[in-house]
C-alpha cells in the first residue's frame, strides 16, 4: 500500500487530532472513549468527504476538468465540500439535490449546508425522493459536455475506489498515531452511509494487519446490503491500492439498528446523542449520521458490548453544519424531552 503512487491534493488539515473523551467515558462507565477528529479536516469546515476529494479533486484536475458535478440528500455534507474543492480550483460545480425527508421548512431546504453550497458558487437543482439521482446526473453531465465542458462527475458521497483511498490513508494515520501514544485500539466505530470511508478504513486496517476490529454504524440502507456495498468497494479498493483478496466479507460489520424511519430522520437516541457530547465534551454531531453513529456507540457502552476496561475509538465523520437545518427537530425543550 503505497498511496504517493495517485495523484493527491494536499488541501486537507491532517493529520487529525486523535483525543480522549474523558467525561462521556465516565458519563457511561466505561469504556475507555477516544475520539478521532475527522470533522476538523478543513475545507467549508470539514469532515470526512475532505479525505475523499484530495483524492477525487486530484483525478479532475489532472484531466483538465473544468466542471465538477455530484448529487445528494438536500443536506449533503459531500456536496457542501465538493462545491469547496471546485470555488478552491476554478471548477464550476453543479449539484444534484434529493429531498429524502420531505421536510418543508426553510431552514433544512435553505440553510446549513444548502446555504454553504450556495455560497460556494456551486448552481444546485432539486429532485424529489426516490428520483434516480446516478441517472439523472448522467443526464446533466451529458448536456454539459455538448456544450463543450469537461465535466468530472463524482458518485454520491463520494464513494468510488479512488475516494476511499482518503480512508485507507486514514487508517494508517490512526495506527500511528495510536502507536507513538502507547495507545491500543480495541475497537474502532462511525457512522457508515455511502461506504467509501469504511470501504476504505477496512482496506487500510487490513492492509497493515492492525487487528482493530471496525463497525459502522448505519445511517441509511438495511444490514446485509449495507454490509455488501462496503465488502464490494472494498474489494475494489483493495485491487486498486495493490493488495487485493485482503478484505473477507466477515470483515465488514454494520449494525444498522439505530436508523430509525429512514435517511435524514433523526431518531430520540440521536438527538440524545447530540446532547450528550455537546454537554459533555463540547463537540458537534449532527442529526444525519455522526449522531446516530454516537447513538450505537453510546448504547454499546451501556448494554456492556464493549468491555469496561476496552478502548473504543469513534471516527467522527462531521456534518455539524446540517445543524441549522435541522433547527426544527434540535430546539433544546425537544432535544431534551427526547433523551428523557
Ligand atoms: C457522508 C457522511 C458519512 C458517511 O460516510 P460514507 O463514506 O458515505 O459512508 C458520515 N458522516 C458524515 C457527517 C457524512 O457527511
Amino acid at each position: 500500500m503505497h498511496l504517493a503512487r495517485f495523484p493527491r491534493l494536499h488541501l486537507a488539515h491532517l493529520p487529525t487530532p486523535l483525543e480522549p473523551l474523558e467525561r462521556l467515558s465516565k458519563e457511561l462507565g466505561g469504556p475507555e472513549i477516544w475520539i478521532k477528529r475527522d470533522d476538523c479536516t478543513g475545507m467549508s469546515t470539514g469532515g470526512n468527504k475532505t479525505r475523499k476529494l484530495e483524492f477525487l479533486m486530484a483525478e479532475a484536475e489532472a484531466m483538465g476538468a473544468d466542471m465538477v458535478m455530484t448529487q445528494g440528500a438536500t443536506q449533503s455534507n459531500h456536496a457542501r465540500q465538493t462545491a469547496a474543492f471546485a470555488a478552491k480550483l476554478g471548477m464550476k460545480c453543479h449539484i444534484l439535490l434529493e429531498d429524502r425527508t420531505g421536510y418543508p421548512d426553510h431552514n433544512y431546504n435553505e440553510n446549513g449546508n444548502v446555504l454553504l453550497d450556495h455560497l460556494h458558487g456551486a448552481t444546485t437543482e432539486r429532485f424529489p425522493g426516490g428520483h434516480d439521482m446516478p441517472g439523472e446526473m448522467e443526464r446533466a453531465a451529458q448536456a454539459e459536455r455538448q456544450k463543450d465542458k469537461l465535466v468530472y462527475v463524482i458518485p454520491g458521497g463520494g464513494s468510488n475506489a479512488t475516494g476511499a483511498l482518503g480512508y485507507a490513508n486514514c487508517a494508517m494515520e490512526l495506527v500511528n498515531q495510536a502507536n507513538e501514544r502507547g495507545l491500543v485500539i480495541d475497537h474502532l466505530v462511525h457512522a457508515t452511509g455511502s461506504s467509501g470511508t469504511q470501504a476504505g478504513l477496512i482496506v487500510g486496517l487490513k492492509a497493515l494487519n492492525a487487528g482493530i476490529p471496525l463497525l459502522g454504524f448505519g445511517t441509511r440502507a438495511p444490514q446485509e446490503k449495507q454490509e455488501q456495498m462496503v465488502y464490494d468497494l472494498a474489494c475494489k479498493t483493495a485491487d486498486k491500492i495493490g493488495c487485493s483478496g485482503v478484505v473477507t466479507r466477515a470483515d465488514v460489520r454494520a449494525d444498522t439498528s439505530y436508523v430509525g424511519d429512514g435517511y435524514g430522520l433523526p431518531r430520540a437516541d440521536t438527538l440524545e446523542a447530540i446532547r450528550m457530547f455537546a454537554e459533555l465534551e463540547g463537540i458537534l454531531l449532527d442529526p444525519v449520521y455522526s449522531g446516530k453513529g454516537a447513538a450505537g456507540l453510546i448504547d454499546y457502552c451501556r448494554k456492556g458490548k464493549f468491555k469496561k476496561a476496552e478502548r473504543v475509538v469513534f471516527l467522527h465523520t462531521g456534518g455539524a453544519v446540517g445543524l441549522f437545518g435541522y433547527d426544527s427537530v434540535l430546539i433544546p425543550g425537544t432535544a431534551r424531552m427526547a433523551a428523557e
